[in-house]
């Protein structure tokens, strides 16, 4: 298991251009080649969470193709553990978060609140984590009211949380802020309502070329404005897709610091034997 925690584009250069990085470009290579008339396939390895051995499922829903024209699977989205049903992201996300939870054992009861809550990794959490308090929430409706449960769901607007300041010890969002109109609203959010020494594991896409951001929408009063092409993300509460709002840049972990959040970094993991493949990343920050 590696993990490299990366504070700028160039940190992120010197690493993955390092003769070490090579052996897993051509071993994601090889597993790409070796099943490219597949529709889907599995690789075996130890997921995380359940603590055995499985055999990851991958398709290529969301693949990309390589100049050579060899497909390549979205590992990040896919090497499901057949048993949890997490991704290889949210597998990483519940050990990051279960690590969280460990630091902040004998506060009790320890509080967290994922921006999810009809997910398999809110259903595997709120189901291991059980001496936690667990409060998830879904974006259900452009008027539904903070903290309303209209669908047996609670409804929480990222950028305007109905929790009081200092409320949990971790915050987890996932894919959550390229979709808010205002991201630095929403990190200040995450900031407010952690708790001091608290933390936030947070996953969304960072274009890691890009030094600064790019808006690609923005909404003023009920109407959005298109500034570049939209891109929508799948959505499983919505058939149109969420609009994505922003590519991030590294000057995300500058808008993180400048929202209160404490030493901003973007974690780099890659494990063969934990089916994390591919450049994937998460951004962990913590409260002072
Ligand atoms: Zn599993």
């Amino acid at each position: 298991m590696e993990a490299h925690r990366l504070r700028s584009r160039d940190e992120f250069l010197a690493l993955v251009n390092d003769p070490a990085f090579a052996p897993r470009w051509s071993l994601e290579r090889h597993l790409a080649e070796l099943h490219q008339y597949e529709t889907r396939f599995v690789v075996a390895g130890v997921c995380a969470v359940c603590r055995r051995g499985v055999d990851f499922a991958v398709d290529f829903a969301g693949a990309w193709e390589a100049g050579d024209g060899l497909r390549i699977p979205n590992w990040r989205e896919s090497m499901r553990c057949p048993r949890c049903e997490l991704s290889g992201r949210q597998r990483r996300v519940s050990e990051l978060v279960e690590a969280a939870v460990a630091d902040r054992r004998g506060r009790a009861p320890v509080a967290l609140y994922l921006m999810e809550a009809l997910s398999p990794l809110y259903r595997s959490l709120s189901r291991r984590l059980l001496d936690a308090s667990v409060v998830g929430s879904e974006y259900l409706a452009d008027d539904a009211a903070g903290g309303a449960r209209p669908r047996s769901v609670r409804h929480e607007d990222a950028e305007r949380l109905s929790f009081a300041d200092a409320s949990f010890d971790v915050v987890v969002s996932c894919d959550v802020f390229e979709h808010v109109n205002d991201p630095r609203r929403a990190f200040a959010e995450v900031a407010r309502v952690l708790r001091a020494g608290g933390r936030a594991v947070l996953t969304f896409p960072v274009d890691l070329d890009l030094e600064r951001h790019r808006r690609r929408a923005e909404r003023v009063g009920a109407e959005v404005r298109h500034l570049l092409p939209p891109i929508r993300h799948g959505n499983p509460l919505s058939p149109e897709g969420a609009l994505v709002y922003t590519d991030f840049g590294w000057d995300v972990l500058g808008d993180l610091r400048d929202a209160g959040l404490d030493d901003p970094v973007l974690e780099l993991y890659w494990s063969y034997e934990r089916g994390y493949l591919g450049l994937q990343f998460c951004v962990l920050a913590g409260k002072a």
